[in-house]
């Protein structure tokens, strides 16, 4: 693993088309979306479309990273789960052994892949188990008499503005405050922290808190899709001087989000050209898009002091601290390969585009 140089771009935003799920099979759909190298090339997707229709022509985008999975046998091209922990996922751990915060999200529509590619499952493990094994790995690996790391985990829905707790062993689901420290910036009161000792740990209480989510989703189908989950690692180093017994210590964190499905902002046009317009359904995922791409402005020089928007939601307000500065944030979007999905698909294409 190489260290991270520090012109490495602080947003990295990667496009993941998954393969075609079984109804889609069955009903014979196009593949509209095309991977060459860093491209992406969306292929007209309607039947009737009348030549005027600008749906008529391709559209390429480039990002800096491009993962086919739509089919294993494509070696050359096929990126599985390892692959896109190596290109996202290994650099930002690097970061967070240097002390810097990361986040990382995944982007697109309900059934397009974010959890595959965020959670996975026990055969295919997606970034956050393959993160949180790596981190424990090495923290033992560095782990010295000077030396320590005790690593934390918190977990939280975001839905409609407000913030529940996933890992409360009380099983609360209560709305929790945002509040905002002096020194530490927004954080959530109340929000529980659990120390964790090896990737079993985390493993349960993710499924734990997994299920407080499902619980919802049984009940309110509408919300779980429209909810972010933020599951967050801190990692804390402590460096003892030996001699004269005083220590230092350094925190990173790294934010791992789950977002809600973008379909519902999409429609209120608030994805792709009509970002700004802004959208009371899911403020979260509009205002995320303008501070990435604020982020990205500023990062390549072009606008050093670009406003950046944090409070207008609580996922970028809480996320602050992961974002900008020297944090790295990587973003996938994840997309359906079908032609009936057209549309959503765009709609992301361009949303990741911006966020550039
Ligand atoms: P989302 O979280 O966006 O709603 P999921 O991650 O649940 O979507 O994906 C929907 C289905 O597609 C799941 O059955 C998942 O296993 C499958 N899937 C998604 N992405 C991939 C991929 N890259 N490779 C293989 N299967 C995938």
């Amino acid at each position: 693993m190489g260290e991270p140089s520090l012109d490495d771009a602080n947003v990295k935003v990667a496009v993941r088309v998954r393969p075609f799920n079984r109804r889609e099979k069955e009903l014979n759909t196009k593949c509209v979306v095309e991977m060459v190298k860093n491209q992406t090339i969306l292929h007209p997707g309607g039947t009737n479309l009348g030549k005027a229709d600008p749906r008529n022509q391709s559209k390429v985008f480039a990002y800096d990273h491009c993962f086919w999975s739509m089919d294993e046998t494509e070696k050359e091209k096929y990126a599985g789960q390892e692959v896109v922990f190596q290109c996202l996922g290994e650099s930002l751990l690097n970061n967070a052994f240097q002390g810097y915060n990361a986040c990382i999200f995944a982007y697109g529509q309900t059934g397009s892949g974010k959890s595959y590619t965020m959670m996975g499952s026990v055969d295919q493990p997606g970034l956050i188990p393959r993160l949180c094994s790596a981190l424990f790995d090495r923290t033992q690996k560095e782990q010295r008499e000077q030396e320590s790391f005790t690593v934390e985990v918190s977990y939280m829905e975001i839905y409609n503005e407000k913030v529940r707790d996933l890992l409360d062993p009380k099983g609360g689901r209560q709305t929790l405050r945002v509040r905002e420290h002096k020194v530490l910036g927004p954080y959530v009161d109340g929000l529980s922290r659990l120390a964790v000792a090896c990737y079993k740990d985390i493993e349960s209480l993710m499924s734990e808190g997994n299920k407080s989510r499902t619980v919802a989703a049984t009940n309110m189908n509408e919300e779980s899709s429209r909810s972010h989950a933020v599951f967050n690692i801190i990692l804390t180093h402590t460096l003892t001087d030996l001699k004269s017994g005083t220590s230092g210590e350094k925190v990173s964190r790294l934010s791992l989000v789950d977002l809600a499905g973008s379909e519902r902002a999409a429609k209120t046009g608030a994805a792709g050209e009509r970002l700004k317009e802004g959208s009371n359904i899911n403020k979260s995922l509009t205002t995320l898009g303008l501070v990435i791409s604020a982020l990205a402005e500023q990062g390549t020089a072009k606008n050093k002091t670009k406003f950046v928007p944090y409070r207008d939601s609580v996922l970028t307000w809480l996320l602050k601290d992961c974002l900008g500065g020297n944090s790295r944030t990587a973003m996938v979007a994840t997309v359906s390969p079908s032609a009936d999905n057209y549309e959503e698909t765009l709609s992301t294409l361009r949303y990741a585009d911006r966020a550039k």
